[in-house]
């Protein structure tokens, strides 16, 4: 199931690699989180996947 919140990625809902909860581990695998800005103007820290990330790198870059 598709779910940020969880810790799966946000833009395609791929399961993170079976590291437990340490965002270190996680981010040697290339998973990077990420702070989005909600609707509603909250900040909700999601994850996304290698591919994801660099998708979403591209598409805007940094200045
Ligand atoms: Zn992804």
């Amino acid at each position: 199931m598709h779910n940020p919140q969880n810790g799966d990625c946000a833009d395609c809902g791929r399961e993170p690699p079976p590291l437990g909860d340490g965002t270190t581990l996680r981010s040697t695998y290339g998973w990077r989180l990420t702070l989005d800005r909600q609707p509603d103007g909250t900040t909700l820290a999601v994850w996304r996947c290698p591919e994801c990330a660099a998708r979403r790198r591209a598409s805007r870059p940094d200045r």
